[in-house]
């Protein structure tokens, strides 16, 4: 293994980028569900730093390295990859796939995981169009989020839609793939709130996180 321990994967490589503010229960399961429907061999968790074009998260870097250590211990298919947290990193997209993609080869097919809302308003991403070179996009519904994607991106969707059921894995980027989820009506952003109310979280975080977040007294202003 390399350093993000990816080198020697034989099968496809899920990549899940995330503020993860904390990570939570969709974005284990949008990693599960890579790994049992589309039959990745492993998923690349990337926490994503603070680039000046998004809002700061709201706890730092080090405390959602540590909750996603908490969250992921124990799966030795997930692997935490730190690059997009390294001082001077764009934190575009298509910078870390090409960093990935130069590590790993041109061959191996890379899936980019992502909730229906960030796949909706994709074409505001950086150089969106080169990411179809560098990796496949997964597709995973987000209740609320029922907003049509736009025209540009329903378009390229439709086109790379990958009817033929898996053909997508002869290939090393390029297909839009749907994956059903059942839906999960929950975000960072309001757990955080729930946080500070001091609700049972239980159904939504892992118990480590929860015992995390309650030791470091995260999230108590939001
Ligand atoms: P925030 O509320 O702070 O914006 P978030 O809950 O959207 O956070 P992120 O870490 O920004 O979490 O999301 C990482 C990825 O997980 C994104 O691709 C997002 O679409 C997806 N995701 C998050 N929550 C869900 C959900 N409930 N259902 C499906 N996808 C989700």
């Amino acid at each position: 293994m390399n350093e993000h321990g990816a080198a020697g994967t034989a099968g496809p490589i899920g990549i899940l980028g995330g503020t993860f503010d904390p990570v939570h229960a969709a974005h284990l399961r949008i990693a599960q569900l890579a790994l049992d429907v589309l039959r990745v061999t492993q998923v690349l968790w990337i926490p994503t730093g603070r680039p000046g074009y998004r809002d700061a998260p709201v706890a730092g870097a080090a405390h959602r390295v540590a909750m996603l250590r908490l969250a992921l211990a124990g799966e030795p298919r997930y692997t935490i990859d730190e690059r997009e947290l390294a001082p001077g990193a764009s934190g575009y997209t298509v910078d870390t796939l090409a960093a990935l993609r130069a590590e790993l080869g041109a061959q191996l097919p890379l899936v980019l995981l992502m909730g229906d809302d960030q796949f909706a308003k994709l074409d505001g991403w950086h150089r969106w169009r080169d990411l179809f070179a560098l990796a496949h996009i997964a597709v995973f519904a987000r209740p609320g989020e029922d907003l049509p994607p736009s025209p540009a991106v329903a378009e390229e969707g439709a086109a790379r839609g990958d009817r033929a059921n898996g053909a997508w894995r002869r290939h090393a980027a390029g297909a839009v793939i749907r994956v059903e989820m059942p839906p999960l009506a929950v975000s960072a952003t309001d757990l955080r709130e729930r946080v500070a109310q001091d609700e049972d979280l239980s159904a939504w975080l892992p118990a480590p996180v929860i015992d995390y977040i309650a030791r470091h007294g995260l999230y108590q202003d939001s």
